[in-house]
């Protein structure tokens, strides 16, 4: 993994990335400027329990697309944690061994707004919560003052540090990128044409 100990203000992206999107990319660049981070850090997923093992790319091969994806951009950088570390996903001990990498930077975990309504369901939230700032992406749908209600509640009950930031709603999805590749239909501008090409060159997701 690339040297991060001189961004003090980390930006990190978890996803399944199967494959990464435009959307991804694009909330990752408008998280930046919101709130003044020096770069992201993209964190493809261990192979998971919950998702459709049958569309499910090895995270190998996620993790190599998504290198593809953030390497023309000096401030994207990819990490192999969660990969590497295989098994299920837990947000919080992503989030403590960063913290430990990077003792003096601060970590901006970003999720989307109606996260907040479940995160104190997710494993050990005290820990996250303690480890990073939530950089909560707002679409369409959960009114704001309803999105300001529940952050001043995790603010009061766990000391949970939030931003929340508009971000506009694309119709973008993994989902919808594997339909495309099995109907044989195109996916330019969905995805970067690096990650297109490694697509289109291993055959991924031509068949269910
Ligand atoms: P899938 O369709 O397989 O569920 P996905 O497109 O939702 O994939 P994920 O890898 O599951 O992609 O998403 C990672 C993160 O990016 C999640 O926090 C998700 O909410 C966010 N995200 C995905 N697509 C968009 C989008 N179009 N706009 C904003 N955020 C998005
Ligand atoms: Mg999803």
């Amino acid at each position: 993994m690339e040297d991060l100990s001189k961004w003090d203000k980390i930006g990190i992206m978890g996803g399944t990335f199967n494959p990464i999107h435009t959307g991804h990319l694009l909330l990752a660049q408008w998280a930046m400027e919101e709130a003044g981070l020096d770069g992201i850090l993209f964190m493809p997923t261990g192979n998971s329990y919950m998702k459709d093992r049958g569309e499910m790319l090895p995270g190998s091969e996620r993790l190599a697309m998504t290198t593809l994806a953030v390497a023309d951009r000096d401030c994207f950088a990819c990490s192999d944690l969660e990969v590497r570390r295989g098994g299920n996903t837990y947000t919080y001990e992503t989030l403590e061994t960063l913290h430990r990498m990077y003792p003096r930077s601060c970590l901006y975990f970003i999720l989307g707004a109606d996260c907040l309504f479940s995160i104190e369901n997710w494993y050990c939230p005290e820990k996250i919560f303690q480890n990073c700032v939530l950089l909560a992406a707002c679409r369409g749908g959960v009114p704001m003052e309803t999105l300001e209600a529940k952050r001043r509640e995790l603010e009061k009950r766990h000391g949970a540090r939030i931003l929340l930031m508009t971000f506009p709603n694309l119709e973008i999805s993994s989902t919808d990128i594997r339909l495309r590749c099995r109907e044989g239909r195109s996916i330019q501008y969905l995805v970067p044409d690096s990650v297109r090409n490694y697509i289109s060159q291993n055959h991924y997701y031509e068949n269910p």
